[in-house]
């Protein structure tokens, strides 16, 4: 992958700028001040190994060189999107699983933000704004996706099982790229859809551990428990309780597990 390769896999996409880097700390850092600096709507920053990779909370993640997709998009969001900007990264997931699904894997979406192909972590999604005062003036969708065997952290290093595109497949995957492509076409797509009830169906339906019973934990402390029923229309996530009661789950750093 270099930049002459990607500018001709998305030659036929819409972007409005592109800066790839062969190593960089985080690409979701970069994105944030090329956004605070003017970048214009659906612009890209890639890069073939971050050294600095960040989940949330600041949370490492691990982009090692020639072995992952880094990308970040910015989006400026206008005043149809800003009502929905917490759909966002139902958007992205939906997105990522719609390119990956014609391989044939057997991808679900673990809300809040993360991708699982036969419930192991193949990608992560970690969505940033940039305001003006009380209004927001871009936002960073930024995506790590494992594609070579040789992106998986080790086991020790990580709290939930990782993998990649290559492992589930067993054969040699597209090449990025290409699955770069067919998500951001996906993107597009339901970018036109951001408000629509389509977009929550699908997110939902796509959804891991779903009529599970869970745990949702803050910190290291388990916060709630219940059965995992679906998405209210903000993308927050609704279980049932012991006594089948609703109980929604705002996004925050909150991650959730299948109950032990
Ligand atoms: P969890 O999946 O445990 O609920 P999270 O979604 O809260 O975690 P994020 O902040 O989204 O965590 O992602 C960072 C975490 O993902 C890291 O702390 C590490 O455990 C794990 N991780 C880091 N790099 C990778 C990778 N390339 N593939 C899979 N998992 C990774």
């Amino acid at each position: 992958m270099n930049e002459t390769s990607l500018k001709k896999a998305l030659s036929k996409i819409n972007i409005s700028g592109l800066r790839y880097f062969d190593s960089i700390g985080s690409t979701n850092d970069e994105a944030l001040a090329w956004a605070a600096s003017g970048a214009k709507d659906f612009s890209l920053v890639i890069a073939d190994e971050q050294t600095r990779g960040r989940g949330r909370l600041h949370r490492t993640w691990h982009t090692p060189k020639g072995s992952a997709l880094a990308v970040s998009l910015i989006l400026r969001p206008d005043e149809i999107i800003k009502p929905h900007l917490s759909r966002t990264v139902g958007l992205m997931s939906v997105s990522i699983t719609d390119a990956l699904l014609t391989m044939g894997l057997a991808l679900k979406i673990k809300w809040p933000n993360d991708v699982l192909i036969n419930n192991k972590k193949i990608a992560g999604i970690l969505v940033e704004s940039v305001w003006s005062g009380s209004d927001v003036d871009s936002l960073v969708i930024g995506m790590g996706i494992n594609v070579y065997k040789n992106s998986v952290p080790p086991d020790d290093s990580v709290k939930f099982p990782a993998t990649s595109i290559e492992d589930e497949l067993d054969k040699e995957p597209p090449a990025r790229e290409e699955i770069l492509r067919e998500i951001l076409s996906a993107f597009v797509a339901w970018r036109e859809k951001l408000a629509s009830n389509e977009l929550i169906k699908t997110w939902e339906e796509r959804l891991a551990f779903r009529h599970w019973q869970v745990q949702i934990t803050s910190g290291d402390e388990i916060s709630q428990t219940g059965v995992l029923d679906g998405l209210e229309d903000d993308g927050s996530l609704r279980l049932s309780d012991d006594n089948s009661n609703p109980v929604i789950v705002r996004f925050g750093d909150v991650s959730l597990r299948p109950a032990a």
